[in-house]
């Protein structure tokens, strides 16, 4: 979690083409995911429980991604995302991206 704020729109929606591809909803069958954030809230924090069942102050950076038609609701966790981002093939993606958001 070295650097969240970089994670912006380009680098989800890239990671999400380069590793969900075009797979539809699995409770509903439609594609019509979107990001649930917004640029002041960019990302949500599940918490994490210890061994004594005791809440912790760690947690998983996510970033919900949410079907558009039923709500079926996933958690992008936010360290995969800067681990392909990192990539080679992470930066070629979200360059690629980028530029045909340019284009529009
Ligand atoms: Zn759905």
């Amino acid at each position: 979690m070295s650097n969240l704020a970089a994670i912006d729109d380009a680098t989800l929606y890239a990671f999400l083409d380069a590793k969900w591809g075009g797979n539809s909803c699995e409770v509903c069958g439609v594609k019509e995911w979107s990001l649930g954030r917004t640029a002041d809230m960019p990302w949500a924090a599940v918490p994490l429980v210890n061994a004594q069942n005791h809440m912790s102050s760690a947690y998983w950076a996510v970033v919900p991604v949410m079907c558009g038609n039923c709500g079926n609701t996933k958690h992008l966790y936010t360290g995969a995302v800067e681990a392909w981002a990192a990539t080679t093939e992470g930066k070629s993606a979200i360059e690629e991206l980028r530029k045909l958001q340019l284009n529009v």
